[in-house]
């Protein structure tokens, strides 16, 4: 089977998870520290915070934000369940702002209508959570226009977009957005195994999350209310374990010196598909001149949503590991409990009707590529 995704690990990796392994520390330690700077200075933001995974980086954000009871968090329907859990953990509620389905991302229109709504009924949202689909940013300087408009803040889920660029930045570096996700699950461009970072150019955001990643524990003698002992440290908030470890964050540090060396990878091949699918009846995402896409995804849309279920079945038969992102998070059974129905989010229930990830990932061969193809313009043929 071609997967998807996958990690793409080196003896440059391997060998820096083993020098870990001799060290002193195995938890965050120094390496926690290095990677943190590494990736800040990667995506030009001031500060960087390390966690166990991007959900837990997700949940961090919001907290950080003062997200609680009573607030409503708004995100895209076309993502994973972490984009709009997080806001729940919180206490929070959520809702979502229908996609534009060119490109899978919020659709600004409908962005901008409902917030005009939520203004009039009392209802607006406290964070907005956009979704860099695929790795290609949103607009973020029309979201963060009609976001400021109204005070409500922003946090950039780009767990699929380091290396990503946006108007001739890195994304990441927190211009449009108050924080910044990256998730570094093995499918996503870089990996730690488990691990994500948040980053942001406010530093009582940035503390607030190393704070709560930790229990809410505190040892600067600067932050504490009382001082018993060279033993004490003070709980000031509740926060959670979601530290990540030096073995991990070594392994992320390794991996992101090629960080520019996959972004190319994966543009190149992204470009190969786009070229070899161009006479299929298919769209892909709409690329936009405002960026470059890290490409964590090459999706394709079918233009007859009703040979999807066979053309993906049949794709999977040839051991092609298609996949298919996203369920719309509105129609999971969670969240149907809290209210939603089929119907509320049309063009995201649509792009699911349609929607296929075809395998990409660095080291996919050029063979195995043109297998895809052919098997793809084969199926379509064959379903017509
Ligand atoms: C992968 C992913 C997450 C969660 O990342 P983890 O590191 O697995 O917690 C959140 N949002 C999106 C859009 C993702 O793709």
């Amino acid at each position: 089977m071609i997967p998807y995704g996958k990690q793409q690990i080196d003896q440059a990796d391997i060998d820096a998870v083993i020098e870990v392994l001799k060290s002193d520390y195995v938890t965050q330690g120094p390496a926690v520290d290095l990677f943190e700077n590494a990736i800040a200075t990667k995506v030009n933001a001031t500060y960087a915070v390390a966690a166990s995974n991007a959900t837990a980086c997700l949940h961090l954000a919001c907290m950080a934000l003062g997200v609680s009871e009573g607030d409503i968090v708004w995100t895209s329907p076309i993502s994973f369940v972490a984009s709009s859990n997080c806001a729940l953990y919180c206490g929070a509620s959520v809702d979502f702002v229908d996609i534009n389905p060119d490109d899978g991302l919020m659709c600004i229109t409908a962005l901008e209508e409902k917030l005009i709504q939520a203004n009039a009924t009392n209802k607006l949202p406290k964070v907005i959570i956009p979704v860099h689909l695929a790795g290609q940013s949103c607009n973020m300087r029309e979201i963060a226009k009609l976001a400021r408009q109204y005070d409500i803040k922003i946090i950039e889920d780009a767990s699929h977009a380091i290396g990503a660029r946006y108007l001739e930045e890195p994304v990441g570096n927190c211009q449009y957005s108050d924080i910044c996700v990256f998730s570094f699950h093995p499918v996503k461009i870089i990996t730690t195994g488990e691990g994500g970072v948040l980053t942001t150019n406010n530093g009582k955001l940035a503390n607030s999350a190393r704070q709560l990643r930790s229990h809410g524990i505190t040892r600067e003698v600067g932050e504490l209310t009382q001082y018993d002992g060279p033993w004490y440290y003070e709980q000031q908030a509740l926060g959670f374990n979601y530290r990540l470890t030096d073995i991990q964050a070594a392994l992320g540090q390794s991996q992101v010196q090629k960080l520019a060396t996959f972004i190319s990878q994966r543009n190149t091949l992204a470009a190969r598909y786009t070229q070899m699918l161009s006479a299929l009846p298919v769209k892909h995402l709409t690329q936009h001149e405002h960026g470059l896409s890290s490409y964590h995804l090459y999706v394709i849309t079918l233009d007859n949503a009703s040979i999807h279920r066979q053309c993906f079945d049949l794709l999977r038969q040839a051991k092609i590991g298609v996949n298919l992102h996203y369920i719309p998070i509105h129609l999971q059974p969670y969240y149907k409990a809290l209210g939603f129905n089929a119907g509320d989010f049309p063009n995201a229930e649509d792009y699911y009707k349609r929607a296929i990830s075809l395998p990409l990932y660095p080291d996919l061969s050029k063979d195995a590529q043109n297998h895809v193809v052919q098997s793809l313009t084969s199926i379509l043929q064959e379903l017509k």
